[in-house]
């Protein structure tokens, strides 16, 4: 996670020739068509032909370009309103923009010819003086909102690492980073939410004005509403983070190498189930020939060399790195995770990569089988260019994680028990910028996703949603990312949304 930025291809969206497929019709008062229905309405709107539309639907993940019918770029949430109202008429599926981060392109619907929903122009941040709830625009983007709370009230909530991920689709879908053993996933700080239903409605939602609501759209929120503001609880900043890491540099072609990283993981598996404070998170992050141990303890220097103890004893001694340690303020600490980015975000985003990924959620330990077939796996077939890749494996759970403590009944969020949540990233990281993503890529990080599953067929894994994974078929999708809440999902959307009309290939009701 923390890695992720530093091995990302960031290419500035000028040196991209986006080819508009074809026009969806012009900007004509005449109500008798989709575009005339949201003009009369007086919404804010960018349409095909505009010269404004190619940067607006640009996706982060450049492998997957769509093109909706028309931008909508609200201020107000009469004007989403009003824009549903058209697209229910003009039967056009919708879907919301926030940080555009969506491994899927979600955000742009997933498909061409639906109609976007901007989120940019919501922006208002505030901190209540006397309960500390932070009021969030859903168009700000983690970096904003981190810097903003720390800014009024000295005070954080749990996230991801990297400042231009959007609050929304963020916090709707999970929402992991450093504090979160600590303080949860940034879905559970939600206490409240101004949302647009698919009825054009607007509502305000609480798990005390509509509990089933606030179930769903905690886990599956793009496909319940449009979220214009979240309230979030808070929380104090911790007085100091010390961050580490110990980096293995090893040889895979060696005959120990993979019994080596089998041993490695091992002891970290068996730490973390039992000894790992909620004030300690880490990631294992692995590419070919390399693995590196790294994260944050939340206190002094002193209490995480007594609480680390234990586990570097239990690390192969031979050949045991020298760790890199730091100590560091709560807000220079997320600069740092950062990978130094600034925390305020630009409003307009020009960050992109070429990308496939995939996650898996473990609820156990990984057998010996597994972590020997996975690291096996990379051994023999780990270089693949023009393809990079990464594996992190997060420590989600344990026994004192608050994100494995909540009641798994509190929100359709389905991967409660997670124990490690791995994501399988690939990229065109350093490749000749006219190469495209290889069509091979797909089949082949699913190769390294079974090297994991298939040793292991006792374990129900899982998958993270909001590492939305478009290989998947609908059904394969819903049942990893919600299991059991899933059927619940499904009757919630009869009620919500009947005609689907908040869609991407993997909404809740398309299987
Ligand atoms: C570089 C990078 C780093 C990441 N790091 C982390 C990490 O550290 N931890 C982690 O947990 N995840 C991480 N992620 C995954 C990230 O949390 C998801 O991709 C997230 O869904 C992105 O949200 P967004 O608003 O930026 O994306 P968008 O593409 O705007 O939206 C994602 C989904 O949410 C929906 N949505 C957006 N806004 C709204 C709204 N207002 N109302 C209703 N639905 C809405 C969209 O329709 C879409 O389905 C990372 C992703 C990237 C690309």
């Amino acid at each position: 996670m923390a890695k992720l930025k530093s091995i990302l291809t960031l290419l500035a969206f000028a040196h991209l020739a986006v080819s508009i497929p074809r026009d969806y019709g012009t900007t004509t008062a005449s109500n008798r068509t989709l575009i005339g229905c949201l003009d009369a309405a007086n919404v804010p709107l960018i349409s095909a032909s505009d010269a404004d539309y190619a940067p607006a639907v640009m996706p982060f993940n450049l492998r997957l370009p769509f093109f909706p019918v028309a931008v909508v770029v609200p201020t107000t949430a009469e004007h989403i309103s009003s824009a549903i109202k058209c697209a229910n008429t003009f039967k056009t599926k919708v879907a919301a923009r926030s940080g555009g981060h969506s491994y899927a392109a979600y955000g742009l619907g997933g498909a061409d010819g639906s109609l976007m929903i901007d989120m940019k122009m919501f922006r208002h941040l505030s901190v209540d003086p006397d309960t500390y709830v932070a009021t969030v625009g859903a168009g700000l983007r983690l970096g904003d909102v981190a810097s903003g709370i720390y800014r009024l009230a000295k005070r954080g909530l749990p996230h991801g690492t990297c400042p231009g991920v959007g609050i929304s689709g963020h916090a709707l879908h999970g929402g992991f980073g450093f504090t979160s053993r600590m303080w949860g996933t940034t879905l559970d700080n939600i206490v409240e939410m101004e949302v647009v239903l698919a009825n054009g409605d607007i509502v305000t939602v609480s798990k005390r004005t509509d509990p089933d609501l606030f179930w769903a759209l905690r886990g599956a929120g793009s496909s319940f509403g449009i979220v214009t503001t979240f309230k979030f609880t808070t929380y104090p900043e911790p007085n100091s983070g010390v961050r580490f890491s110990w980096s293995w540099t090893l040889d895979d072609s060696a005959s120990d190498t993979v019994e080596k990283k089998v041993k490695i993981f091992q002891a970290l598996q068996d730490f973390s189930e039992e000894s790992a404070p909620d004030t300690l998170v880490f990631g294992v992050f692995m590419m070919a020939g390399f693995l590196d141990l790294s994260g944050v303890y939340w206190g002094s220097r002193a209490e995480f060399d007594r609480v680390i103890a234990p586990l570097v004893a239990s690390l192969p001694q031979d050949g045991l790195p020298t760790p890199q340690i730091a100590d560091y303020t709560y807000i220079d600490l997320l600069v740092v995770l950062a990978n130094g980015e600034q925390l305020p975000q630009p409003e307009n985003y020009t960050k992109h990569d070429t990308f496939f990924t995939k996650s898996i959620v473990a609820p156990t330990k990984l057998t010996s089988e597994s972590l020997t077939s996975f690291f096996t796996f990379i051994s023999e077939k780990g270089v693949r260019p023009p393809l990079s890749w990464f594996v992190i494996a997060d420590l989600y759970g344990g026994r004192n994680s608050k994100i494995s403590s909540q009641d798994p009944a509190d929100s359709s969020y389905g991967i409660r028990d997670s124990f490690f949540t791995f994501q399988l990233y690939s990229n065109l990281d350093g490749a000749d910028p006219s190469v495209t993503y290889p069509p091979w890529g797909i089949e082949y990080m699913n190769e390294m996703s079974r090297s994991i599953t298939e040793p292991q067929p006792e374990t129900k894994f899982g998958a993270y949603v909001n590492y939305v994974d478009p290989s998947l078929s609908p059904k394969e999708a819903h049942e990893l990312y919600y299991g059991p809440n899933y059927q619940r999902l499904k009757e919630l959307k009869r009620r919500y949304d009947p005609e689907l009309l908040l869609w991407n290939p993997q909404a809740i009701g398309t299987s």
